[in-house]
């Protein structure tokens, strides 16, 4: 039968050496989604992105793309399947200048005018982001430097975005910036899985959301369901 699920993850075990930091991690994103993991500090978030996008390889379990089985493959295999990650701190060149890194996004396409259009259209996302163009990213403002780390991922066109913590260390000016212009970028189609310490955030942005607790999925809803949720407003909201 056809698989409706974007991404779909099943049984997710990941080990750093000794470490077990994922036990059976499953969940699944659908076409235009925006999907939340929030979770405590270290409960494995970022870990499973990382394995997702093929930074790191799980020891088992299952991750599907559009149906295909993509386990094990390495990051730049799926890109070109429309997989992109904005990785926790942001993993941009910090001695290139914006354009350049933006360009790095591009690099496994071959399409020179398709590539132009998008660097326009990064630059009318993030006004920001044309003003400083020429600018090395290493001398950008954090919320700068994220805006770069989003416009540079969606560089390589992705059906499916991953997004670790676009809100560490920003002002909540620059928070509301950036979750809305993810907004938009969703409203023009991409799906997204958004890791965030910030789960109240997140859970207004998010259609569905699974909460992590050390390496396992604990509860899943409906962002607003999970955002009323007496256990979840205990434990990740402050009360
Ligand atoms: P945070 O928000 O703090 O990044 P997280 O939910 O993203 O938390 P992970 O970073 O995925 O959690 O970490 C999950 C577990 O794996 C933790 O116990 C962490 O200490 C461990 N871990 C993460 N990265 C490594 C690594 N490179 N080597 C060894 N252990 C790691």
């Amino acid at each position: 039968h056809l698989d409706a699920a974007l991404l779909r993850v099943d049984g997710l075990h990941v080990s750093y050496g000794a470490i077990r930091a994922l036990h059976g991690v499953s969940l699944e994103v659908r076409p235009g989604e925006i999907v939340a993991l929030i979770g405590a500090n270290g409960a494995g978030k970022s870990t499973t992105l990382r394995a997702i996008s093929g930074m790191i390889a799980p020891s088992s379990g299952s991750i599907r793309l559009r149906s295909e089985e993509v386990t094990g493959r390495k990051a730049h295999e799926l890109v070109p399947k429309g997989l992109a990650h904005a990785p926790e701190g942001r993993g941009i060149f910090l001695n290139l200048t914006v354009t350049e890194n933006l360009r790095m996004g591009a690099f496994l396409r071959r399409d020179p005018s398709g590539i132009e259009a998008d660097l326009e259209r990064s630059f009318a996302l993030f006004p920001r982001l044309r003003e400083r163009r020429a600018q090395v990213a290493g001398t950008l403002s954090g919320g700068e430097q994220q805006m770069l780390a989003i416009a540079r991922a969606l560089m390589s066109r992705p059906g499916l975005l991953l997004l670790d913590e676009p809100s560490l260390g920003l002002a909540p000016r620059i928070v509301e910036q950036i979750f809305d212009i993810l907004r938009g970028v969703n409203a023009d189609g991409v799906a997204m899985l958004l890791v965030e310490q910030n789960a109240a955030k997140a859970l207004q942005l998010a259609n569905r959301a699974y909460v992590l607790e050390t390496g396992r999925i604990v509860m899943e809803g409906g962002g607003s369901d999970l955002l009323a949720s007496p256990d979840v407003r205990r434990a990740y909201l402050g009360g």
